[in-house]
């Protein structure tokens, strides 16, 4: 069992700016030059997607012929664009209008000082991008269109790296807007934050998120084939630590755990859906909650979890784990239960009854469980237990329906060990310190009334996630080590203005 690679096959597009009054010598060069910025980038190893050289654009027609291609092209996820020379913006209007990707503009040249001793007129005509992406960038603010601006020489690290990040960005915001999310009941009675507007949702993320009726993961379960359950049952074995009481005297609830798993996994894959969501309420005439299975959602299939209907949660964990593939760590519903005052080592300490995920790295191997579970009324489910891994620049997200948009929140935290052993605590868990602390941290939070369920992810930090938000043109506010609850405050009254005014476009 592995995640599909979000990135196979991708391709982010590279246009180049330019026009026809520097003759055929020049855009030759130009063109040149081009292909050896591209192929450096992709030679990076730090961009995830493949970047796709396409012909120098050197007219309205031409512009706008590349952005209505790269719109319709199922496996184009993005365009970068750079004037290598001066291409006047105008000609940039038509397909600028028509484009339906994220959008990256670098700013970048071939050569990397000024050639003191040489420079000519011929020279400075030929590489102007400081000049040329400038009245590129103009036409594209004036437009209204969101892009991340990366400015720097080509062979800097750097300037690939957040290029990579915006690549993540842009495979989370593919998976979003190709994602089924399936809900087995509603959510949680009485419960404010997890409610939301699913049919916005759909318009905003491109999620469309649906129900299906607990009674149908019944069957699915009785339908399960005894041969997949065994099959399971190896994958754990061969992946977690298993307390002996489960391959004993409690086999069976190993089995009905893992058979579980399969029913919602058929499920899932029947129906093509990439994220899901149970309620431990609704549960049907399944034997227990499901446990082990939700917590491998996203570290062995790639998927979105989240508990008690939580179905926006379930969105972001999905987009989080498309995001962070490949890298250390991964995306996981986390959930605020508890503070650490203690001075100096102020932490709180995230948990959810069941349902936290390994994929985002635990200190020791997870250990398969057995516990009564208080609330539910159903038997003892099996669950993994750890402790999630140190992590610095960690960052739980949160997603609300604040009634007229969504508000994504964001903060960013060190994940730390635990100062004991927590050896009773049946459950999975996390401790971090939240920037700038734990007091101006939880007072912005409220402020901002974030989920008390959020989607952690200690494979991509913020900057991913700043980039998803401004591509899915979704409000994100952040709390960092910068933040004073007197500007968080002031920067929400400003959110609020600034989408008053854009919703009315
Ligand atoms: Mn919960």
């Amino acid at each position: 069992m592995a995640m599909d690679n979000p990135f196979e096959g991708k391709e982010i597009w590279f246009g180049v700016g330019s026009q026809d009054l520097y003759g055929e010598e020049a855009l030759r060069q130009v063109a040149q030059q081009s292909t050896e910025i591209v192929d450096a980038l992709n030679a990076s190893g730090r961009i995830p997607v493949k970047l796709v050289l396409k012909p120098t654009l050197k007219s309205s027609d031409g512009v706008r012929r590349f952005m209505v291609d790269a719109s319709a092209d199922d496996n184009c996820i993005g365009v970068i664009t750079w004037m290598h020379t001066f291409s006047p913006a105008k000609m940039w209007i038509r397909g600028l209008e028509a484009l339906k990707k994220p959008l990256l503009q670098l700013n970048t040249q071939h050569h990397f000082e000024i050639p003191w001793n040489t420079i000519d007129m011929d020279f400075m005509n030929l590489n102007q991008a400081a000049h040329g992406d400038r009245e590129y960038g103009y036409i594209v603010t004036r437009l209204g269109i969101p892009r991340k601006i990366v400015v720097g020489h080509y062979t800097d690290p750097a300037v690939a790296d957040k290029i990579g990040v915006w690549a993540r960005a842009c495979a989370g915001w593919q998976a979003s807007n190709t994602m089924n999310v399936m809900r087995w009941g509603d959510n949680m009675r009485n419960v404010a934050v997890t409610e939301g507007d699913k049919t916005e949702a759909e318009r905003v993320f491109g999620a469309s998120i649906n129900t299906w009726a607990v009674n149908e993961l019944v069957a699915a379960y009785n339908a399960v084939k005894e041969d997949q359950v065994k099959d399971l049952i190896e994958d754990y074995k061969a992946k977690y630590e298993i307390a002996p009481e489960l391959l004993d005297k409690d086999y069976d609830s190993l089995f009905i755990a893992a058979r579980e798993e399969c029913a919602m996994v058929n499920m899932m894959r029947a129906n093509n859906c990439t994220a899901g969501v149970d309620n431990f309420e609704d549960l049907g005439a399944l034997p227990q909650l499901p446990g082990v299975g939700p917590q491998r959602f996203p570290s062995e299939y790639g998927w979105g979890f989240s508990a008690e209907g939580d179905w926006k949660t379930a969105v972001l964990v999905r987009i989080g784990a498309v995001m962070g593939y490949g890298l250390d760590g991964g995306a996981s519903l986390m959930e605020d239960y508890s503070y650490n005052f203690t001075p100096g080592n102020e932490m709180i300490m995230g948990s959810h009854m069941l349902e936290v995920s390994p994929s985002v790295g635990t200190i020791a191997k997870p250990r398969l469980e057995i516990h009564p579970l208080g609330i539910g009324g159903k038997a003892d489910p099996v669950r993994l237990v750890f402790t999630v891994a140190p992590k610095q620049d960690a960052v739980v997200v949160s997603l609300a329906d604040v009634r007229t948009r969504f508000r994504m929140l964001m903060n960013v935290v060190d994940v730390v060990e635990p100062l004991g052993s927590l050896d009773k605590l049946p459950c999975a868990r996390a401790l971090w310190k939240p920037e700038p602390n734990l007091e101006v941290s939880a007072e912005c939070w409220l402020r901002a009334g974030g989920s008390h369920h959020t989607c952690m992810t200690t494979s991509v930090g913020r900057e991913a996630w700043e980039d998803f938000a401004r591509i899915a043109g979704v409000e994100l506010a952040t709390i960092d080590a910068e933040t004073t609850p007197r500007e968080f405050e002031r920067e929400l009254e400003i959110e609020d203005m600034y989408h008053e005014l854009s919703n009315r476009h």
